[in-house]
């Protein structure tokens, strides 16, 4: 049994992703809790950046919208654009 970091529920160790960074091979989340943390990470992360878009895509969008009247900001991050929302 171990005890999940996140729900603090003691669950078996099969209830738990295999980790070998960890001391005991596995995860100190849940299965569930994973699940749960992921999503809410994705999420996050979906509100802020929308799909990345190639630099061809993402000049002319902002060439055919000079006035900028959309709410949508290019920049250039980890080697790509994206629009930030
Ligand atoms: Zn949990």
């Amino acid at each position: 049994m171990k005890k999940c970091s996140g729900c603090q529920e003691d669950l078996p160790l099969t209830e738990f992703y295999k980790n070998k960074r960890m001391n005991d091979g596995h995860s100190i989340y849940c299965v569930s809790c994973t699940k749960e943390n992921s999503r809410k990470y994705h999420q996050r992360k979906k509100n802020r950046l929308k799909v990345s878009h190639n630099e061809e895509v993402v000049k002319n969008m902002v060439l055919n919208n000079p006035q900028v009247s959309h709410p949508h900001l290019a920049c250039f991050h980890q080697g790509q654009y994206w629009l930030v929302y």
